[in-house]
């Protein structure tokens, strides 16, 4: 893959907030590129064709952008993992939810998903575009597996390298398209 050589990501720094001065993977420089675009959700989308996935579980908000067309191209529903500090009180799901709490570098947050969205037995990945200590992962982990579902894999665009315990995924495969320096 010819375009992953070139730099389809940029170190850029936050403004806001508590994370106000740490330096961050910017993925809109690949969105913003459509052909490299296409070939990073085409790269998963060959990895998991025939793989009997009915579930791609994608991770509030960059999850959503690669996860959403990677189930469509696999014929598998979408289940938004939702991050329930970004709903800022509106209502996030209509209906009944599942939480898994996580610790991050800088704080810790709170997945939801849908209870219903998943059945017991059914084969799921979960996207996201970025790994760092594998937190947030894990808490999907978790939460799959709370209704039954057997997690086949995760993936991610980018994989941060020197963060440790990205592999510590509850024995789980990670899958990474890219190691950033
Ligand atoms: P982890 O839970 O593995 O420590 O952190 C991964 C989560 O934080 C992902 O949901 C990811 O979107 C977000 N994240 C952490 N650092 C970065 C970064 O440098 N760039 C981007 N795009 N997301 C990040």
């Amino acid at each position: 893959y010819d375009f992953l050589e070139r730099p389809l990501f940029k170190w850029g720094v936050c403004f806001s907030g508590k994370k106000t001065g740490i330096m961050f993977q910017d993925i809109t420089t690949l969105l913003l590129d459509n052909k490299a675009f296409k070939h990073t959700v085409d790269i998963f989308v060959d990895r998991y064709r025939g793989m009997d996935i009915s579930v791609v579980a994608g991770v509030e908000a960059r999850g959503f952008m690669f996860g959403t067309a990677i189930a469509l191209a696999i014929g598998a529903k979408f289940v938004p993992l939702r991050k329930p500090k970004s709903c800022q009180g509106r209502v996030c799901f209509n209906g009944e939810v599942i939480a898994e709490a996580y610790e991050l570098e800088y704080g810790s947050d709170c997945l939801e998903m849908h209870v219903g969205a998943v059945e017991a037995g059914e084969r799921a990945i979960v996207i996201d575009d970025l790994v760092a200590t594998g937190g947030t992962l894990s808490a999907a982990i978790r939460l799959l597996e709370r209704v039954g579902a057997q997690v086949v894999e995760c993936g991610c665009v980018i994989g941060l390298r020197q963060v440790k315990g990205q592999r510590r995924l509850n024995g789980k495969p990670l899958y990474i398209l890219v190691e950033p320096r």
